[in-house]
């Protein structure tokens, strides 16, 4: 297949990069498995937006004290700067945040100072992701392609020039473009524990670590506090922080409150597991009985609905709560525009990192961040389509990828492994 724009990927990132392209361009869009199953449908919490200028000291603060001031200064003002904007491009699209009259209404998650997080119900991710998705399926210049497993990138000389991947029927294809942009998501498919599909594995940094791509921060994996314990391991059901942060408590075994639950997310995870140690117990709890029950209902109907189903009633009794892997702040290192080490290949969303979210993400800061450099990269493609030459030969080579999805998984552990060895 040969196409102008490849996008690996229908996440968020994946999608409004496409979004962004001009429609006299050919893009595919291959995703490894049904389009609805990326984390950006799971995003429940919600979107963060720079309410007004006189925000903007707090919300940069906020995010770089959350990110242990690792973070990248001019990626995290490009991200605040270009909030608003997002916005009104979701709004656009017909994406519903949840108003009071003719005002968005706000909520507030931990370590920040104060409300601005725009959302929908507890499923904010599936709210903007469904939209974007109507509309990429509408475009007659977009192909999506589902249940296409990247395997390799077609790469001569440090020039991307397209990827290898299989269908499902196990059938090898080479997918030859004039720009690749990598918007496979996040690592948590390679944990016991997390919030993340399990596909989701980290492809695209094994194929980094294979053609020398840059990484960066790859050992900065983000816990979140607040998932429900239950005993199998798989993916584990998120307890949005923005509960936390309309009011509920986590309590010891002796009902006990031990930690201040709106600090930054590995504090309250370390805190967590610190009580867990001491106790010697599996999981902690968390107390909703601070929010009304009105609150509950039409905030976070999902949660309540699940939880109901996993046989608590969270307006009338505390539930059982276990930190498990959520985020992951490193990835493919990039520049302000998304361009990665290799030419003519981007990576966007949580599988890339341009330092925004330093040592630890803040709340709903990763929709926002995904979509601010997701819409730089289209723009960059776009400028950058002028110096490509014409009839240019591709070689894609001979390959035996048997048994490369135990190797690719081994080989981002060990890497993962080494960064923590030198950083300690
Ligand atoms: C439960 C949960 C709740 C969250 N809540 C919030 C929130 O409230 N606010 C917030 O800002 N963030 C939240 N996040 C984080 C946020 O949802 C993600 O960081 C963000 O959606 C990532 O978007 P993405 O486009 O990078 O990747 P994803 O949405 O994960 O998409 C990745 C895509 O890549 C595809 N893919 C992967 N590997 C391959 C391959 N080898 N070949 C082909 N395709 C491949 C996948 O199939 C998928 O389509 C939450 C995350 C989770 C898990």
């Amino acid at each position: 297949m040969k196409t102008d724009v490849l996008i690996v990927g229908c996440g968020v990132s994946g999608l409004y990069c496409a979004l962004n392209l001009p429609s006299d361009k050919k893009i595919i869009i291959v995703t490894k498995n049904k389009a609805t199953k990326s984390d950006s449908f799971l995003a429940q919490g919600g979107i963060c937006v720079l309410r007004d200028e006189r925000d903007y000291d707090s919300f940069y603060e906020d995010t770089m004290r959350a990110g242990h001031y690792e973070n990248n200064p001019d990626s995290v003002e490009i991200m605040i700067r270009s909030s608003k904007e997002i916005i009104a491009d979701l709004v656009s699209f017909g994406v519903n945040f949840e108003k009071n009259g003719e005002k968005f209404n706000y909520t507030r998650e931990g370590a920040h100072s104060r409300p601005r997080i725009l959302f929908h119900e507890d499923e904010t991710g599936k709210e903007i992701t469904s939209h974007l998705l109507d509309e990429a399926t509408r475009r007659r210049n977009i192909t999506l392609i589902e249940n296409f497993t990247m395997v390799d990138l077609v790469c001569e000389n440090n020039v991307c020039r397209g990827i290898i991947g299989h269908d499902e029927n196990g059938e090898y294809k080479s997918i030859v473009a004039n720009f690749t942009v990598l918007a496979t998501g996040g690592i948590g498919g390679l944990f016991e524990h997390s919030t993340n599909y399990r596909h989701l594995t980290g492809d695209a940094l094994a194929l980094a670590l294979k053609h020398n791509i840059k990484l960066r921060d790859i050992n900065y994996i983000q816990i979140h506090p607040t998932t429900l314990y239950c005993k199998n391991s798989g993916r584990e059901f998120l307890i949005s922080e923005s509960v936390r942060g309309e009011g509920a408590i986590l309590l010891n075994s002796k009902g006990e409150r031990f930690v201040n639950e709106l600090l930054p997310r590995d504090v309250v995870a370390n805190a967590i597991f610190d009580e867990m140690k001491k106790e010697g117990t599996q999981h902690v709890w968390l107390s909703f009985a601070p929010i009304p029950e009105d609150e509950i209902k039409t905030h976070f109907p999902n949660i309540l609905e699940h939880c109901l189903k996993e046989g608590y009633d969270v307006t009338k009794e505390p539930i059982p709560v276990v930190p498990s892997q959520h985020y992951f702040m490193g990835g493919i290192d990039v520049d302000r525009y998304s361009k990665t080490s290799m030419k003519r290949l981007y990576a966007v969303g949580e599988t890339s990192c341009n330092g925004v979210h330093g040592k630890n993400r803040l709340a709903s800061n990763s929709l926002l961040e995904s979509l601010v450099f997701a819409k730089r990269a289209a723009r960059d493609i776009i400028s950058n389509y002028s110096t490509l030459k014409s009839n240019e030969e591709v070689n894609v080579n001979a390959f035996d990828y048997d048994g490369y999805e135990q190797e690719y998984k081994n080989a981002v552990l060990t890497a993962i492994e080494e960064e923590n060895k030198k950083d300690e």
